[in-house]
């Protein structure tokens, strides 16, 4: 028999479900192949800097599954629909009889693995398998059958369901005996703009493990204390792996309990605290499969579309390019053009920024975000986004609007985080950081940093009288 792994975002060999399973019977031939399609990921804006990691992570996975007798093909064509046609041939060229994947559950992903299905039948069995998330969708619901609306009994049915499931992670599969042991041509780069993802972000599954293990050992107890400080590397940096699936979340939680084997018993904990966190992942995942239409960027609460927001492209682009005159904002929009990367308190408060100070359609930074970041996912940003909006479930109310100035004061206190980013700001004290113009007025200088592009106080009067004008149906 032939086996053949259909790899898409789960770029390793460990703790794979359709990997693991299509090497199960050790006489059969086990295939992989990977296709990149450009064409969707220019629709979707994915980062180039995203591009460039899963090129640079599909080396290695090539490396690690021809080491064991599996040759990965790579190929590539424009879209999801090309991708289908090319698979289907590639299946009877091979004599393939059974299929593995792991489930994705964006809508165009899932209509491309239907299409596939449907083409294939009788001919190859599919076998499919929730492998990116800790608890497949769907299976944590409300008493009536429902998905929650809600995160925090979402998160306690969660965990409920998680002390009576089997979440263990599951072996790199063995090598294959008379398998080829040479990499067949390695993937050629991709017809997308690529941009290396730097000496933070290394690629591969071990530099993912290494992280995943050190931090647990070392960081995960301070957690709580540490988490909201953009100047602390407080967090574990592990979403650009996880959202690739270089990194699956059981290996997380996993690790997680082997170092603190009371992490479910003890909510006070930091180890609770970071399992929160990637509760929060699979919250906003669960969620998207109840609403499809958070893929086509629909608000969760539907009289948040009639707020009438400001199209000013010029004050799109002072934010995008980190120049609105409020550090906090700006220190947060570089570290993201610059890495890709962004603290989460920082996402909250340069999301929150653009929707409440300059009420901008939040789906315009939400494609921003997404063209940037080596951790862009679909669930996550949307999620992350429709919260900072107040459009989402369980959102922030639209009445409570951050202050970028105080919020600087209270996470990045001595400035250290704004001055890594601001080195125009360099000769302003510390305690002048966050309004350095004022400061600047009483020393008759004058700063090469704008001026705040909107008066916070007017601002907040405006969007509050959007949002209600909105919600009375005007
Ligand atoms: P840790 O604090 O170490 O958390 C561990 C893991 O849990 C993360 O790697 C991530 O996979 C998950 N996680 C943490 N917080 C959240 C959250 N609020 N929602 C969902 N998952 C979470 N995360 C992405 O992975 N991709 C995105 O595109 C994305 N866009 C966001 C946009 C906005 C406006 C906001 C407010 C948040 C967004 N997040 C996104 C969530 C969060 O900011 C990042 O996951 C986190 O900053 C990654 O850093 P870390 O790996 O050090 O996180």
């Amino acid at each position: 028999a032939t086996h053949l792994v259909w790899l898409r975002n789960d770029l390793r060999i460990t703790d794979n479900k359709a990997l693991h399973a299509a090497c199960c019977d050790p006489a059969a031939r086990v295939l992989a192949v990977f296709i990149a399609t450009p064409g969707q990921w220019r629709q979707h804006e994915m980062a180039p800097r995203q591009a460039a990691f899963i090129h640079a992570n599909l080396l290695q996975v090539q490396q690690a599954l021809a080491d064991r007798g599996i040759p990965l093909v790579c190929h590539q064509c424009d879209d999801f629909s090309v991708a289908v046609d090319w698979l289907v041939a590639y299946c009877a060229q091979e004599r393939v009889n059974a299929l593995f994947y792991n489930r994705q559950y964006e809508i165009n992903e899932l209509k491309r693995d239907q299409q596939a299905q449907r083409r294939l039948s009788g001919q190859v069995i599919c076998q499919s398998f929730d492998d990116s998330l800790l608890l497949p969708p769907g299976s944590v619901q409300t008493g009536g059958g429902e998905m929650y609306k809600i995160y925090t009994p979402f998160r306690k049915a969660f965990i409920q369901r998680l002390t009576e499931s089997d979440v263990r992670s599951l072996p790199a599969p063995k090598r294959r005996e008379g398998g080829a042991l040479s990499v067949s041509a390695a993937p050629a780069a991709f017809d997308y703009p690529q941009v290396e993802a730097g000496a933070d972000f290394p690629a591969g599954e071990d530099a993912a493990l290494q992280r995943l293990r050190a931090f647990c050992r070392e960081q995960v107890q301070d957690y709580l204390q540490q988490r909201d400080f953009p100047a602390i590397a407080g967090t574990s940096s592990l979403s650009p792996y996880l959202a690739i699936g270089v990194l699956s979340p059981r290996q997380c939680f996993n690790r997680l309990r082997a170092e603190c084997p009371q992490v479910l018993e003890n909510s006070d904990s930091g180890a609770f605290g970071w399992l929160n966190e990637l509760i929060w992942r699979e919250f906003y995942r669960h969620l998207m499969v109840a609403y499809p239409a958070l893929c086509r960027h629909r608000p969760f609460i539907e009289w948040t579309d009639r707020v009438r927001w400001r199209n000013n492209d010029a004050l799109l682009l002072a934010w995008q390019q980190g120049a609105t005159g409020y550090p906090i904002v700006d220190a947060a929009m570089r570290q993201l053009n610059k890495t890709g990367w962004m603290h989460n308190r920082l996402r909250m408060i340069s999301a929150s920024f653009l929707v409440k100070d300059l009420l901008i359609d939040w789906r315009a930074g939400e494609r921003y975000f997404m063209s940037q970041l080596l951790d862009g996912d679909l669930a996550a940003n949307n999620g992350g986004w429709q919260w900072a909006a107040s459009t989402g479930t369980d959102a922030a109310p639209y009445f409570r609007i951050f202050n970028p100035t105080t919020q600087g004061e209270r996470f990045d206190p001595q400035g250290t985080f704004i001055r890594k980013w601001l080195p125009e700001l360099a000769d302003v004290p510390d305690n002048a950081l966050h309004q350095p113009h004022l400061w600047a007025e009483k020393q008759q200088c004058t700063l090469d940093y704008p001026l705040p592009i909107v008066d916070h106080k007017q601002a907040r009067l405006e969007t509050l009288a959007a949002f209600e004008a909105a919600k009375r149906g005007e």
